[in-house]
């Protein structure tokens, strides 16, 4: 087994020991995206040069560093000083960036090694990285197959062993959605519990930056690496950061589990409702309770979540005119340009949202679209808060599908919008949640079973998530590429 099959976890072990040295892990990786790369996918830039560079000023850091000398992708959304970030957009092909996100500042401080800038749909617009303007993703269990989005490039080169672990981004789903696709965990963070500060804003009350990881250790890891308060971000919360991998490996006998009935209604796959069921029978056994809980708003989140997420879009890409970054087009005058440059640079999804946020948000609209939702938000908000006066943790399928086939819901883009159902309404909720491996479809296709938390209680779902995945085991196959 290579090096690069390795998670954190393992990998920091052998570190520390001196079996191994960094050299010889980034060897491992880059002969993995050597072999497969050309088939799945993952990256948009490989940053090999510089990953040399890094490991060599490793050494001291290994001991106290929790991820020095790990090999780690990042989403390319998030910015990196001197390194192309480009959003999978022509508007930012030849975008450097002259700052570091807070993200990659942490981890680079704590040693990481940037292995590349990872494939997601344009500006994190989409579930299935089909939206990239580069190239699409595929998924490592069927080539034939989507690796879900935005966040594709991520979750595919962490389960085709390209990466120990990579950073993606969830503004309604983006990083469990593809993790539950490709077979590994995602965490999307509290709303505030990580600086958004470098991270190329979608819709900037929803985007969250948080782990795709191998397991769920490793996500309590990377959590530890980058979460708390960053004077950058004013959304960042202030709160007390606790040691994350010590709520791994404590007992749930008397964790209580709700389970939202209007998530498991139809259209879902029945192997995917087999296995989560299952997964809930498992935790049962080991000592939590289980009860039925209601979540009554819950049918209007995607309709809440396109009119939100579609108004702020619009607002955060009127910076994109081709004066300020990026690709300009010509144009006979300053306002001919800024059509042109625009029309050109942005794929047709990011223009579809844009026009429709600024319909929604525009005088006669406002009050009917944009207000409405911020109502509807606010009632998905207080279902969630009833809900966790009742149980400490929620249980629902991460997707109500396996990985879909490359173009087949591309000219059905409210099937593609409903993709996201079960992961939208976390985000407008703020709260946090992630992904972890349930099972397989007898085609050999992973099934994501997500656990949702109360505000900043990430240590419960991670312990719960661990206690699962401690006798379940899904996340140790990988595909055979
Ligand atoms: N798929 C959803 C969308 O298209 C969520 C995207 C995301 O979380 N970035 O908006």
């Amino acid at each position: 087994m290579g090096l690069n099959e390795l998670s954190i976890s393992e990998l920091r072990r052998s570190l520390r020991a001196q079996e191994i040295r960094p050299q010889e892990i980034i060897d491992d990786i880059y002969s993995r995206i050597d072999e497969i790369e050309d088939k799945v996918g993952s990256f948009i830039t490989i940053t090999r040069d510089n990953a040399y560079k890094s490991a060599e000023g490793v050494g001291k850091t290994i001991k106290e560093g929790h991820i020095a000398g790990i090999p780690i992708a990042i989403k390319d959304n998030l910015c990196t000083k001197g390194i192309l970030t480009t959003c999978a957009s022509k508007m930012l092909y030849n975008f450097v960036p002259p700052y570091e996100s807070t993200v990659t500042k942490r981890l680079s401080e704590q040693g990481y090694i940037l292995i590349g800038k990872t494939n997601l749909d344009e500006f994190a617009m989409g579930s299935s990285t089909e939206n990239s303007a580069f190239h699409v993703t595929r998924n490592p269990w069927d080539l034939g197959r989507v690796s879900g989005g935005s966040s594709g490039g991520s979750a595919t080169a962490v389960a085709a062993g390209e990466c120990a672990a990579a950073i993606g981004s969830d503004t309604g789903g983006s990083i469990r959605q593809p993790a539950s696709f490709c077979g590994v965990v995602g965490l999307k963070p509290t709303y505030g519990r990580v600086s958004r500060y470098g991270l190329v804003a979608f819709a900037s009350s929803l985007d969250q930056i948080g782990p795709i990881t191998k397991n769920v250790t490793d996500a309590a890891i990377m959590l530890n690496a980058i979460a708390g308060h960053d004077p950058l971000d004013s959304t960042s919360a202030a709160v007390n950061v606790p040691d994350f991998t010590e709520a791994l490996g404590k007992e749930i006998k008397g964790l209580k589990i709700g389970i939202p009935t209007e998530y498991f209604t139809e259209g879902m796959d029945r192997e995917v409702e087999d296995s989560v069921h299952s997964a809930i029978k498992r935790l049962e056994t080991l000592g939590a309770n289980v009860v039925e809980i209601s979540l009554p708003h819950t049918g209007y989140a995607v309709a809440a979540y396109y009119i939100l997420a579609t108004a702020e879009a619009s607002s955060n890409l009127a910076r994109f005119d081709g004066v300020k970054y990026g690709f300009r087009a010509e144009g006979k005058n300053l306002l001919d340009m800024y059509r042109n440059t625009r029309t050109e640079g942005f794929g047709v999804e990011v223009k579809r949202r844009i026009m429709l946020g600024t319909y929604v948000l525009s005088a006669g609209y406002y009050e009917a679209y944009y207000r409405k939702s911020e109502q509807v938000r606010t009632l998905i908000k207080q279902d969630f808060d009833n809900a966790f006066k009742e149980v400490d943790v929620i249980i629902t399928p991460t997707s109500p599908t396996v990985a879909f086939k490359i173009g087949e819901k591309t000219s059905d883009l409210l099937q593609m919008y409903l993709s996201d159902i079960f992961t939208i309404s976390v985000n407008l909720a703020g709260l946090p949640a992630i992904s972890i491996p349930c099972g397989f479809t007898n085609s050999n296709l992973p099934i994501g079973l997500q656990i949702i938390g109360r505000h900043f209680d990430e240590e419960t779902i991670l312990k719960a998530a661990y206690a699962y995945e401690q006798g379940a085991q899904w996340h140790l196959r990988r595909p055979d590429l």
